[in-house]
C-alpha cells in the first residue's frame, strides 16, 4: 500500500456538534493538551505508544477532527453530552455537499437512522443557534428499532426541536405533491447498501438487508438476521447496519443478484426524490465500493424520464462547496460509460462530479460514494411542475 507497511490505519474521526459547541471550545476543553498536527499523515504515522496526544483539524469538512486510531472518547463528557459526535469523515460529505439553506423551505433525510447525517444537517442549518428552533428537517426511518437510535441521537445532539422524526415510516410512501412535502427544497438519500466500504468488513462477506422492496427481490434469504450493536465503540456510529451474512453459501454468485436488488431499490428511492416539486438539491450516498450501487445508479437516474422532465442535473465539481471540490478521489469514468449508451452524455464530467472514498488509504476514511443533483426551480406562480 501507499504507507509501505500495509493499509493505513483508520483514525478516530470526531465531528464537533455546532448545535451545542464549537471547534475552539472543544480544542480548549475536551482536547486541551493535544498537539495539533498539520497533516493527517503525520497523525497516522505517529507511534501509538507515544505519550504525546495528537489532533488534526480536517481540511475538507468544517468542524471535523482526526485523532489517533485507538482513541476512546466514549466516556468523555463531550461525547456523552452530544458536544462531539463520532462520525467518519466520508459520512460527513453528504450534508456538507448538500449545502442546505434555511430559505430552502425544509429538508428531508429519507433514510435517517442512526442519525449521523440528520444531526449534521441540523448542525449546518442551526449552527450556533443561528436560527430559532424551527422544525424544518424531516427524518424518515422505516425500521422502528433503528428509529429509536435516531431519536436518542437527535436528543443527545440537541437536534430534537429542529427535526421531525417519521418513526417506522417509509419514505417511498410520501406523496411529494402534498403539504408539507410540496415545499421541501433539499433531500439526503443515504439508503441501505452492501456496506462494502465499511472499515473492517470484507467486500464480499456480507450484504446489508435493504428495505422491503429490495429484499423482496432476493431469491435466497437467510433466516437468521444478525444485528450489530447499536453503538460500536471501535468504529463510528455510521457503521451500525442491518446485515444478512452470506458467507456460508456462494457469496460471489449471490453478490451480483443482491447488488441488482440493492441498486434497483436505491434507484427507486432517488427517482422518488426527483418528484418533489420544490426540491433544488439532492445528495445520494452509499458506503459501498461497487459501481452498481454508485455510478450506475447516478447514470440511470440522470437518464430517467423524471430527471429530464424536471431538469435534474449532476452537481458538477466546479459548483461544489470548496472542501468537496478540493477532494481528489472522484467517480469512475468507465462505470459511467457502461451505462451511458448515449454520446451526448458527458461521462467524464459526471464521473468528475461523483465523489469517492477508498478505505485503507492515507485519507483515513471508510469506503464511500456521494453525488449531488441540482435543478432550477421556477419562482412561485411560474412553476409549472
Ligand atoms: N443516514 C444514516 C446515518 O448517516 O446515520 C444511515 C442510513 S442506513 C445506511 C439506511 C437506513 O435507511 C436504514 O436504517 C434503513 O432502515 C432505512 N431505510 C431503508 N429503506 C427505507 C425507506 N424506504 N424509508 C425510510 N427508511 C428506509
Amino acid at each position: 500500500s501507499e504507507a509501505g507497511f500495509g493499509e493505513w490505519p483508520h483514525p478516530r474521526w470526531v465531528r464537533v456538534n455546532t448545535i451545542k459547541s464549537d471547534l475552539d471550545e472543544q480544542l480548549k476543553t475536551t482536547f486541551a493538551g493535544y498537539k495539533t498536527v498539520q497533516s493527517l499523515e503525520e497523525l497516522l504515522r505517529y507511534h501509538p505508544s507515544s505519550a504525546e496526544k495528537l489532533i488534526h483539524v480536517d481540511k475538507h469538512v468544517p468542524n471535523l477532527l482526526a485523532l489517533p486510531p485507538a482513541t476512546d472518547l466514549s466516556k468523555t463528557p463531550a461525547y456523552l453530552n452530544g458536544h462531539i459526535i463520532l462520525q467518519d469523515k466520508a459520512s460527513c460529505f453528504p450534508a456538507y455537499l448538500l449545502c442546505p439553506e434555511l430559505e430552502d423551505g425544509g429538508c428531508l433525510d429519507a433514510c435517517a437512522a442512526p442519525g449521523n447525517k440528520t444531526t449534521h444537517l441540523a448542525a449546518i442549518l442551526h449552527d450556533g443557534g443561528r436560527a430559532a428552533a424551527i422544525p424544518n428537517i424531516y427524518a424518515y426511518e422505516r425500521d422502528k428499532g433503528r428509529a429509536s437510535t435516531l431519536l436518542t441521537l437527535l436528543q443527545t445532539a440537541g437536534a430534537q426541536d429542529h427535526v421531525i422524526a417519521k418513526v417506522g415510516q417509509d419514505f417511498l410512501r410520501t406523496d411529494p405533491a402534498k403539504t408539507p412535502w410540496d415545499s421541501i427544497g433539499a433531500l439526503i438519500l443515504d439508503p441501505s447498501c452492501s456496506g462494502s466500504g465499511i472499515v473492517g468488513r470484507d467486500e464480499t462477506s456480507n450484504v446489508i438487508l435493504p428495505s422491503k422492496e429490495a429484499s423482496d427481490l432476493l431469491p435466497v434469504r437467510s433466516k437468521k438476521r444478525k444485528r450489530r450493536p447499536t453503538i460500536d465503540t471501535t468504529l463510528n456510529v455510521h457503521d451500525v447496519s442491518e446485515e444478512i451474512p452470506i458467507r456460508e453459501d456462494k457469496p460471489s454468485d449471490q453478490l451480483s443478484v443482491r447488488l441488482t436488488a440493492l441498486s434497483t431499490f436505491q434507484l427507486k428511492l432517488l427517482l422518488h426524490a426527483f418528484h418533489f416539486p420544490k426540491a433544488r438539491r439532492i445528495t445520494y450516498s452509499t458506503c459501498s465500493l461497487y459501481a452498481e450501487e454508485n455510478e450506475h445508479v447516478v447514470m440511470k437516474a440522470l437518464r430517467s424520464s423524471i430527471a429530464q422532465e424536471r431538469g435534474w442535473q449532476i452537481l458538477r465539481r466546479e459548483e461544489q462547496i470548496c472542501g468537496m471540490n478540493m477532494w481528489k478521489m472522484r467517480g469512475k469514468v468507465e462505470a459511467c460509460i457502461d451505462i451511458a449508451m448515449d454520446e451526448e452524455i458527458d461521462t467524464a464530467e459526471i464521473a468528475e462530479a461523483c465523489i469517492r472514498c477508498e478505505k485503507g488509504t492515507k485519507e483515513g476514511t471508510q469506503g464511500f460514494f456521494v453525488a449531488g443533483f441540482v435543478r432550477q426551480v421556477e419562482s412561485p406562480g411560474t412553476d409549472q411542475l
